[in-house]
């Protein structure tokens, strides 16, 4: 029986939504930021908690100021 990553309770086959390899409780699959439902597959995890792309994982775990214009790495380096 998986657990919930949110609760860490048993999640049952009936109430199980599976997103991002984690099984959740339907009512568990929300942002933990925002307490927005999410939908299965698109949404951030971090650290087995579920969050909205934006803004919430973009505010609190997005790139800051990772775009200084590539000098110290190249996509097209090969
Ligand atoms: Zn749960
Ligand atoms: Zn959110």
């Amino acid at each position: 029986m998986p657990n919930c990553p949110k609760c860490e309770k048993p999640v049952y086959f009936a109430e199980k939504k599976t997103s991002m390899g984690l099984d959740w409780h339907s009512g568990c699959l929300r942002c933990e930021r925002c307490n927005k439902t999410l939908t299965p597959g698109s949404h951030a995890v971090h650290q087995n908690k579920g969050y909205c792309h934006k803004p919430c994982y973009a505010t609190m775990f997005g790139p800051k100021g990772v775009n200084t214009g590539g000098d110290s790495y190249s996509y097209t380096q090969k």
